[in-house]
């Protein structure tokens, strides 16, 4: 579904020059589940600006779907580092403004996707709410169903649990498995927790190399089949 060829980004010119990646090659499959792992300063948020067509490599090609990015695509939705949520807006109002705010007034099967989605990532009830009434994860939670509201096919987080303490992250980790296997996504997952990677992925990608410098990025296949996100999970128990 994504593949990138020869990724190249130097930031600035002549003696300030920063290369950040070089010679980033790697595929990630149709509805594949995929970690990215790599030292800070390693050009992973980068990376994902040019997957999401926020910006341009210095050469090299990225082609989504069979096509070459040219710009930021409905089909594909990035979830920044910190999410942040319009305290001013319900849960509702956030997780739709994705919609509202290109197109005006959302439809009654938009308006009932985005209560799905709600209830979806465990907030059922809560839609009026103001995000100040909600915890750090359930926030989060309300980030996922925003990035989720437009039906993409391809999903990329960018360390979307790092704010979150040890336990809560392995809850929503699991739970953000189980909710985007069934929306059917692509998911490229950057991540600094090497457990959560192997956890949650079909395959993890390292960005290697001294940082801010040399990028090769090596694959990790991991044995299937996979043991995660079961329903019995002790995130479960209620
Ligand atoms: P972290 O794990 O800390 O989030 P990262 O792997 O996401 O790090 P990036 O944000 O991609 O790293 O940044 C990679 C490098 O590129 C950093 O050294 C950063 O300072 C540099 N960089 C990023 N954007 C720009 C820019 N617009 N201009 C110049 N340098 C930049
Ligand atoms: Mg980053």
């Amino acid at each position: 579904a994504i593949a990138c060829d020869g990724i190249v980004k130097v930031f600035g010119s002549g003696t300030d020059a920063l290369t950040i990646l070089r010679d980033a090659s790697f595929v990630v499959r149709h509805q594949e589940f995929v970690s990215i792992l790599g030292s800070s300063g390693s050009g992973k948020s980068t990376l994902f600006r040019f997957i999401a067509g926020l910006l341009k490599p210095t050469s090299g090609h990225i082609k989504i779907l069979g096509r070459e990015v040219e710009g930021p695509r409905d089909d594909v939705t990035l979830m920044f580092q910190n999410p942040t949520l319009f305290p001013w807006m319900s849960v509702l109002d956030n997780v739709l403004f994705p919609i509202s705010y290109r197109f005006g007034r959302p439809t009654r099967e938009q308006q009932a996707y985005a209560r799905d989605l709600i209830a979806t990532v465990g907030l059922a009830g809560k839609e009026k709410f103001s995000p100040s009434q909600l915890s750090g994860g359930m926030q989060q939670r309300v980030a996922l169903a925003r990035s989720l509201v437009r039906h993409p096919r391809i999903i990329l987080l960018d360390e979307p649990f790092s704010a979150l303490d040890e336990m809560l992250r392995e809850n929503l980790a699991i739970d953000v498995h189980r909710i985007l296997s069934k929306a059917e996504c692509t998911v490229v997952l950057v991540t600094h927790s090497i457990s959560e990677a192997v956890l949650l992925s079909d395959r993890v990608l390292i960005l290697a190399g001294a940082p801010a410098s040399i990028t090769d990025v090596v694959a990790v296949d991991l044995p299937r089949p996979r043991t995660v996100a079961t329903l019995d999970h002790p995130a479960y128990a209620d």
